[in-house]
């Protein structure tokens, strides 16, 4: 229709079919199928079995140039190209899309399920509760929350052998150690298995975490906009008093828990996964994780249903996954492995599955390859690079946009000028992903204002900078059609073969894999580290952490660390604030400047 109508009115007017039909279509069996209401269902990991001889389909990956405010459409693109390949050219395709957090759903950005008609439908089951996957993540953090106060709390109001009755309690007068209690005894070098012949000074070890409270980095979350809960003081009844301290609200879908689920390959692997978190450290510097607490099997359970992906579909009825978790910038920001791995065997070998990485291909497709692709193991074969006219005027030097007032008119009057100075964004995001020896396919996204000159122009420029191909775009105003031409370029750069590597070696020494990834990514001329960062380095080093991946929370809005500095600034230094790690998930997370709180505090809630 012209003029397109609103997102909202266009997911409302079209009817989905009926989850199990499309579960059909797409070859899952009836008992692979759970059905939430009408059009969503879960998906059993059983799958993967029945097809682990399937030959896994193309990967395609969706990242962006340096986001604006004028938006890029990474997820509109990612729909359409879906809807291109299956509807139009009759190819197999599945997109894997990240479920979107509540905080920018009712905040500045709106939901994330793509726009005109590219989305998945119906749009306010995508954008709120899908599942309640996240509810779930919730639940799960803040229990490890609750156990982490209450075991300070009880170890200090409590004798040894207290502590050791309540945690080792009589069943119809016998005492019996769980295999997690077990465990924890051999850690300690205490090889017995039967309670009675505890020593007093074993019952002392074993009782007593000793957690340090200034050390703890485990915070409670919650998908709620709620700025008032970004510091707090907690333990304040009469009860806990004695035992108050600060803490914050950090956003659920950055958590280290999501970040398990976006990276786990099945439930045992999450299980162990979530039993390494380290949540603090003891008095002696050692870290104190969820399985020490004795709660891995309780998150376990509470993230049973989760691990699940999630299936709904595109306006024109073509399969998608929605799993795992936004934020690029605070978290690593891109879907799970286990929709990916089995959208793969579902397309077949000649079909495409289209992912999508979070805010510019610095940091979300970084952390697609580096991270998300070493645990997955996964090729990729192609990666999608979204830019728009508007957005490359922005890195050009056009003036900054006010929301609620009209664009100025270099935004919506032909500005050449503009456009060719802004390219340099798009070209050094092209090298970014040449680092890493995949195809770069430039999608530019187009609206109604564009010229064909600027169109040309941005297409012409992309491929001098060594893009496989570069294609104008145009699901956003007429569906599936309109990226018909950029599906077939996916397809041609698909049969290039990939000479797919990592940016950096394991092995490396934590601050050499942070100065790869500032240098040779962000264009960083060195970086500093604060003393607070470099200690952490020392300790995570010491305590056998050294050989993780990197996931930087560095700002969205540049490839610097200053949100303002568009384009392609230089010779700039990186600072590094602070380090954290995420043992479960499986990264160093260190913190970029001073502009984002670590794990998003809800200070920092941006869109995805
Ligand atoms: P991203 O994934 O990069 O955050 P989205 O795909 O979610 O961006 O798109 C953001 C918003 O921009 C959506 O509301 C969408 O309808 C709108 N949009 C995307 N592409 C176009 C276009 N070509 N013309 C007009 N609006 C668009």
């Amino acid at each position: 229709l012209s003029p397109v109508p609103s997102d909202l009115e266009i997911s409302r007017a079209q009817t989905p079919k009926a989850v199990d039909v499309l579960a059909k279509e797409i070859g899952l069996l009836a008992d692979e199928i759970e059905i939430y209401g009408r059009s969503k269902a879960k998906v059993r990991l059983s799958l993967l079995e029945r097809l682990k001889d399937q030959a896994d389909g193309k990967y395609v990956l969706v990242a962006g140039i340096t986001p604006t405010p004028l938006g890029e459409g990474k997820s509109t693109v990612t729909v359409g190209l879906v809807q291109a390949l299956t509807a139009h050219l009759n190819i197999n395709s599945f997109a894997c899309l990240r479920q979107p957090s509540q905080g920018p759903t009712f905040g500045v950005k709106g939901g994330a399920a793509g726009g005109g008609y590219a989305q998945v439908i119906p749009m306010e089951e995508f954008n709120l509760h899908l599942t309640g996957d996240i509810h779930a993540i919730t639940a799960a953090n803040n229990l490890l929350a609750a156990a982490i106060d209450t075991r300070i709390f009880h170890e200090n109001t409590q004798t040894d052998k207290a502590l050791y009755n309540r945690l080792v309690p009589l069943v119809n007068g016998v005492r019996e150690f769980s295999s997690i209690q077990l465990a924890r005894l051999k850690k300690l070098g205490i090889n017995k298995t039967d309670p009675s012949t505890l020593t007093e000074e074993e019952i002392s070890k074993f009782a007593r975490l000793n957690i340090e409270p200034s050390t703890i980095t485990w915070q409670r979350v919650l998908d709620t906009n709620d700025r008032f809960l970004r510091k707090m003081t907690i333990g304040q009844a009469p009860t806990e008093k004695g035992y108050s301290r600060q803490a914050q609200f950090d956003i659920a879908v950055a958590s280290e828990i999501m970040a398990v689920l976006a990276l786990t390959d099945s439930l045992t692997d999450m299980k162990e996964r979530l039993g390494r978190m380290v949540v603090a450290s003891d008095k002696n510097g050692q870290p104190v994780t969820a399985e020490d607490l004795g709660v891995t099997g309780a998150l376990t359970v509470l993230m049973k249903d989760a691990i699940k992906p999630n299936l709904m579909q595109t306006l024109e009825g073509t399969p998608v996954f929605v799993h795992a978790g936004p934020f690029a910038n605070i978290a690593h920001g891109n879907s799970s492995v286990l929709a990916d791995k089995i959208a793969l065997k579902l397309v077949g070998e000649e079909g495409f599955v289209v992912t999508e990485a979070g805010f510019g291909a610095d940091i979300g497709m970084e952390k697609f390859f580096n991270i998300k692709c070493r645990a997955s193991g996964l090729v990729p074969n192609v990666v999608v690079l979204v830019a728009t006219v508007r957005a490359l005027k922005m890195h050009g030097g056009g003036p900054s946009v006010t929301a609620g007032v009209p664009l100025k008119k270099e935004y919506t009057e032909e500005n050449i000028q503009l456009v060719a100075d802004g390219c340099c964004n798009l070209q050094k995001q092209i090298q970014v992903a040449q680092l890493f020896g995949v195809p770069v396919v430039v999608a530019l996204n187009v609206f109604k204002t564009d010229t064909r000159a600027e169109i040309d122009l941005v297409c012409e420029l992309a491929k001098r900078a060594g893009a496989f191909d570069a294609v104008p775009c145009y699901h956003w105003s007429v569906g599936g059609k309109g990226s018909v031409d950029l599906a077939r370029a996916v397809r041609e750069a698909a049969g290039q073969g990939s000479r797919f590597r990592f940016l950096y070696d394991l092995q490396l020494p934590i601050v050499e894999k942070i100065r790869t990834i500032a240098q040779a990514v962000y264009g960083a001329k060195d970086i500093e580290l604060s003393p607070e960062a470099q200690s952490k380095i020392d300790r995570y080093t010491q305590q056998g952490f050294g050989n993780l991946p990197i996931c930087m929370a560095k700002t969205h809005l540049s490839l610097s660390h200053q949100p303002d500095k568009k384009g392609v600034p230089r010779d700039f230094i990186l600072p590094i604030s602070d380090v954290r790690a995420s043992i479960g998930a499986g990264f160093i997370y260190p913190l970029v400047g001073t502009e984002l709180e670590p794990r998003g505090s809800l200070a920092a809630w941006r869109p995805h």
